[in-house]
């Protein structure tokens, strides 16, 4: 399948009008076959060009090499999307006018960094699936020791070759179903806090990202039903979601209180050290426990109650003193401190039609169990009577409106 991303671009009914850097996204068996085709119909024929592989994939993918004019292998031993092996990289670079990285999450970086600083275009060629990265412009890096996520260049065109990706070992397909179906979650936050806060809302995006999720719920479900993985259709959904952080510049329709278990795990605060999992698994997990979270309060009636800020020993007590000040910084200007809560109470027989449309938990846990998903606390090193302190932790790593966040301002007794 070849998407012609122009459709999304330009004037859009939210009233802003989108841009995407992304021209093209191939998704096909032997796709690379194509390459120089799909460079020239980008406008990139003839351009100086340096492909980066890691080691691993440079063996795996031989015979399926594309042309260079530089090619660089860098070690997979090690390798990891930091500051300095990438700076260290790119002093390596030949003037390159287009760079193509050739492999997984961490080689994007070492291609989307470099060509953001040198102004030029890039090009991505994944060999996996398994998260919605690869069309967003955004790159989750180490930079001078911490871990951010920073708006960066995405691909102007992407290739990925089925036959290639369909070799990726049942984990992390599991994990890539987990990053789609999370959308249940992340729309459903997303089209509360338009309610209660007039939050910007697309619903051209919000219909792409469901279309992704509707695309992935298929092809879970076969995959449940047959063993069979649909990997066109699957990395498809993962594109498409990757496109609507791109439209938005912003990662909202695709990433909600779901995600920030993610950043959770990352981030190791105390009483969560042992925490472990790739990212996919676990936004399952966050997936999981929001959708019964969500359930059990659609069933309640709330009272709102005022808004309080963060205490500082609260964070102390939750994060630590390494992560302390972060997080006090995050929460400065704490979204739920912009809007009445009683919107949300007033709302509140809308945001249970919307909660109605995330699947009932026995039939997500049929789902997961189907798939071989992680799911579950105790999946990624977390002791489950921690459960209900994921959500409240979690919730504080980001400022973004989610239904956990704003159980804060509610009471539900
Ligand atoms: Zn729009
Ligand atoms: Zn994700």
């Amino acid at each position: 399948m070849i998407m012609d991303c122009s459709k999304y671009v330009g004037k859009c009914v939210c009233g802003r009008e989108h841009t995407l850097e992304t021209k093209k996204v191939v998704v096909e068996y032997d796709a690379l076959k194509n390459f120089e085709q799909y460079m020239a119909d980008v406008g990139l024929a003839g351009k100086r060009r340096t492909v980066v592989y890691d080691s691993n994939i440079y063996k795996l993918t031989e015979g399926k090499h594309v042309q260079a004019d530089q090619e660089i292998v860098l070690p997979a031993e090690g390798l990891r999307s930091e500051d300095v092996l990438i700076e260290d990289m790119m002093t390596r670079l030949d003037a390159p006018e287009v760079i193509v990285a050739f492999g997984a999450g961490t080689i994007m970086d070492f291609g989307r960094y470099p060509a953001y600083k040198l102004g030029i275009p890039f090009v991505a060629i994944p060999t996996l699936a398994s998260s919605d990265g690869f069309t967003a412009d955004i790159c989750s890096v180490i930079l001078n020791g911490q871990k951010k996520s920073i708006p960066m260049l995405a691909p102007i065109l992407v290739v990925a070759d089925l036959d290639i990706i369909k070799g990726a070992p049942a984990r992390l397909v599991a994990s890539g179903i987990n990053d789609i179906l999370s959308k249940y979650i992340s729309l459903v936050d997303w089209k509360i806090a338009r309610l209660v806060d007039g939050e910007y809302y697309c619903p051209m995006v919000a219909d792409l990202a469901q279309e992704a999720l509707n695309i992935m719920r298929k092809a879970a479900d076969e995959y449940a039903a047959t063993g069979k993985a649909d990997i066109e259709a699957m990395t498809m959904a993962q594109m498409k979601s990757g496109l609507t952080m791109q439209l938005l510049h912003h990662s909202r329709a695709a990433s909600g209180a779901e995600h920030l278990m993610a950043h959770l795990v990352e981030m190791h605060p105390p009483r969560f050290e042992g925490a472990e999992g790739i990212h996919g698994e676990c936004v399952g997990v966050g997936t999981f426990l929001c959708a019964k979270e969500y359930h059990r309060l659609a069933a309640l009636t709330p009272k709102a109650k005022p808004f309080q800020p963060l205490t500082s020993d609260w964070v102390m007590e939750k994060f630590g003193p390494r992560l302390y000040e972060g997080i006090m910084k995050e929460n400065e200007n704490d979204v739920l401190g912009t809007f009445d809560p009683q919107n949300i109470v007033d709302h509140w027989d809308e945001i249970r039609e919307l909660i109605a449309t995330i699947p009932p938990v026995e039939e997500l846990e049929a789902l997961y169990k189907g798939v071989g998903a992680k799911y579950l606390p105790e999946h990624i090193g977390i002791d489950p009577a921690l459960s209900d302190e994921m959500l409240t932790v979690s919730a504080a790593i980001r400022n973004r409106l989610t239904l956990v966040r704003m159980r804060r301002v509610l009471d539900f007794e």
